[in-house]
């Protein structure tokens, strides 16, 4: 699972598609809800602000 900013999102995608084979499913933060998960406050590549957690 990675939680991206814009900058690192293709990033991010192409690591899923090495590591786990599969194509990820892209979801945009704040347009979902999590309950029992809280999301990170920093991007996994860079210190921005995630937008896009790909899972
Ligand atoms: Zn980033």
């Amino acid at each position: 699972m990675y939680v991206v900013c814009n900058q690192h999102l293709e990033e991010a995608l192409e690591e899923f598609v090495q590591v786990y084979e599969q194509p990820p499913d892209l979801y945009e933060l704040g347009h979902v809800t999590f309950t029992e998960w809280m999301a990170p406050k920093t991007c996994d590549f860079c210190d921005h602000i995630p937008k896009y957690l790909v899972v």
